[in-house]
């Protein structure tokens, strides 16, 4: 889709506002132009006595009150114009942000964050302009010089209006070629702006690192030559747009010329009037906003298609991960994975290979394995953030792609080993999927990932503010709430992806004391702990080592102490640094 076709699909929309704008805006060029004739039917009134004081009241009255309408007219267009272009920003960010919102791990590997922000923003605002000001501006300047032309050919003299529109065809060659340099200049503007932004956004949420390895300076510096870049390429893409303006000039003057010359000789001719010559000169001056909105059009509809061609490609990136399930309802989270196969789109390895597992109903199952063995990939498959590329995962015999999304996701609970908080109180964020549950519900899950104590701790209790991320909280409260945020929904699968890292051993034990009892409560719940310390593990019904993205070792606590290979090595040096810990 074009932005012209995407503009006029809005325009059609939102005809009723265009509509009436344009019949404002075309009446004020209507009288717009009724009012030279009239000074100039005026003048020679004058100058042959014809005129009267009572006539020259009148007229005088006449032209007051065209003033008036067109000002009034001038108003009502701008409410019903920019009502509909601030509407269309709106709607064009909310599409951006829904699509934003359905898009997978996949999509967000390959887009930066400052870039898609600064979609939101610059480029959303130039599209906004496009619809809005040169909209505006294309309508009434096209308007206003059919209406000048055509008074200037037919109400003057036909000879006078071509010599005076001699220069024009030049203009008209160099705003080609303008427009074009402001395409190119406009897109490198913006795609600056973007580079800035992802600068700031990383800077600022990276500000402590940056700082804790004194990188402030080369930080400063690279924000400095970036924020040059922006301002070149802004300067480059406004010169260009300047440009217009003495190529306007230039014409203007040459037509202004053109016109004193021939109309001077006409009327030494006595082939036109006085007043006709005055008409015209006026009807010249009433060309200057035309032209000049001419050069402000296209440089605006520019600037609109180069964003749009950033745009685009994301409003209507295909989802990578579709949501086409039909099955509402999920049985008891009994899981099968059969021979998965997975590489990241910008890795040649593949990070999951052959993998296949069974997983009952009910069961605990805990993943160990060196870091990049692909025990959070196997769970991003499962948690659909990416689609499986070879092989299949069923749950309770169905693939999970017949599941509708929102409904799998439901029954999915997923804490990550860095968990995300929003800048809202502790409550909040506990209760961040079930918004209606009540503080009775909020504690409970809280003692059960045994971070209740802590937040009776904090200022104003569960109503602290945790700060942007949960800044003010400590790694491991930070985990602790996203359990406890996990435990207040009632879903089949729990997922633990590292999520007890930052927790000391004793109050793991309890958290996995608590999730066990729960389980006993609730048989068919499913259970999938991921850890680098085995003593998280031990107690799991099967154990996956994972190796190069493959099932290195499986079994039993016992059993794998039993085959004597990594789990057990690994199992023996923990304890050993644990007894020496604890001497
Ligand atoms: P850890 O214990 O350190 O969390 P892991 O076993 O969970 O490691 P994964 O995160 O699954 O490992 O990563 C498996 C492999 O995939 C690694 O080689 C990693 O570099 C790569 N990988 C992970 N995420 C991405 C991504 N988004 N894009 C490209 N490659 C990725």
């Amino acid at each position: 889709m074009t932005l012209f076709q995407f503009l006029w699909s809005f325009i059609r929309r939102h005809r009723r506002n265009y509509v009436l704008a344009a019949m404002m805006l075309v009446s004020i060029s209507v009288l717009t132009v009724w009012i030279p004739r009239q000074v100039g039917y005026l003048i020679d009134q004058l100058a042959s006595h014809q005129a009267d004081a009572s006539v020259l009241i009148r007229e005088l009255g006449w032209l007051l009150l065209a003033g008036i309408t067109i000002y009034f007219l001038r108003v009502g267009w701008r409410i019903q114009l920019f009502t509909a272009s601030y509407q269309l920003g709106v709607e064009l960010r909310t599409r951006l942000y829904q699509k934003l919102c359905l898009q997978s791990g996949a999509f967000f590997d390959q887009q930066k964050t400052g870039d898609l922000m600064a979609m939101g923003t610059n480029d959303a605002d130039a599209i906004e302009l496009a619809a809005g000001e040169a909209a505006l501006a294309g309508f009434d300047g096209s308007v206003t010089f059919g209406l000048v032309i055509g008074m200037m050919l037919t109400g003057v003299d036909w000879r006078l209006a071509l010599a005076a529109l001699l220069p024009f065809p030049l203009m008209a060659f160099a705003f080609r070629r303008i427009t074009h340099h402001v395409h190119d200049a406009s897109k490198a503007s913006l795609d600056s702006f973007s580079a800035l932004n992802e600068q700031v956004q990383e800077s600022l949420a990276g500000v402590r690192t940056i700082r804790a390895l004194g990188l402030e300076q080369r930080n400063a510096e690279q924000f400095s030559a970036l924020a040059s870049a922006a301002r070149e390429s802004s300067y480059q893409a406004q010169r260009w747009e300047a440009a217009y303006e003495p190529a306007v000039g230039l014409s203007l003057t040459v037509a202004g010329f053109m016109t004193l010359a021939t109309g001077g000789w006409l009327v030494w001719q006595h082939e036109i009037t006085i007043g006709a010559l005055t008409s015209f000169s006026m009807y010249l001056g009433q060309l200057i906003w035309p032209m000049f909105a001419a050069g402000w059009v296209l440089a605006l509809l520019e600037r609109g298609k180069a964003a749009w061609k950033r745009l685009e490609p994301i409003l209507n990136a295909e989802l990578q991960v579709k949501d086409n399930g039909t099955l509402t309802t999920l049985p008891a989270p009994a899981l099968s994975m059969q021979h998965l196969q997975f590489t990241y789109p910008s890795q040649q390895t593949p990070a999951l290979q052959d993998l296949s597992l069974e997983i009952r109903a009910g069961q605990t199952i805990g993943i160990a394995g060196p870091t990049g063995a692909g025990k959070s990939t196997l769970v991003r498959l499962l948690l659909r953030q990416y689609e499986v590329q070879q092989g299949q995962i069923l749950w309770g015999g169905q693939a999970l792609s017949s599941y509708q999304l929102d409904a799998l996701r439901k029954q999915l609970n997923w804490v990550a080993q860095e968990p995300f908080l929003f800048s809202a109180s502790v409550a909040e964020n506990i209760a961040l999927a079930a918004p209606g549950a009540s503080q009775a519900q909020i504690e409970r899950a809280a003692t059960l990932a045994s971070v209740h104590e802590d937040i009776l701790r904090f200022p104003q209790g569960y109503q602290t503010p945790v700060g942007e991320r949960g800044i003010t909280l400590s790694g491991g409260q930070r985990q602790r709430v996203a359990i406890a945020r996990a435990l207040l929904t009632d879903s089949a699968l729990l997922i633990l992806d590292d999520a007890l890292s930052a927790v000391d051993t004793a109050t793991e034990t309890q958290i996995l004391q608590h999730l066990r009892h729960l389980r006993q409560q609730h048989p068919s719940r499913t259970m999938i702990i991921i850890s680098h310390r085995l003593s998280a593990l031990a107690e799991a019904d099967q154990i996956l080592v994972m190796k190069n993205g493959k099932i290195h070792e499986q079994g039993n606590h016992d059993s794998l102490l039993q085959q004597d290979g990594w789990y057990a090595s690994q199992w023996r040096y923990q304890q050993l640094e644990a007894s020496l810990d604890a001497a």
